[in-house]
């Protein structure tokens, strides 16, 4: 599977945000604690580099 690459997202309580509009990490956010960009010192999802990387199967 490949990244599908949207505008950064993150949840609210989480440190890590997500490039990945199919990354089920980044999916699983309630869509009232998600927010668009990458504030504070928030890190990439490691899932979503693994997509990016082509590490993730499915
Ligand atoms: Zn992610």
């Amino acid at each position: 599977m490949s990244c599908t690459r949207i505008t950064a997202y993150y949840s609210v309580d989480s440190e890590v945000y997500h490039v990945c509009q199919n990354c089920t990490l980044g999916d699983n956010i309630e869509s009232d604690k998600r927010q668009s960009g990458t504030p504070g010192k928030r890190r990439m999802c490691q899932r979503c580099k693994d997509i990016i990387a082509g590490r993730v199967k499915r």
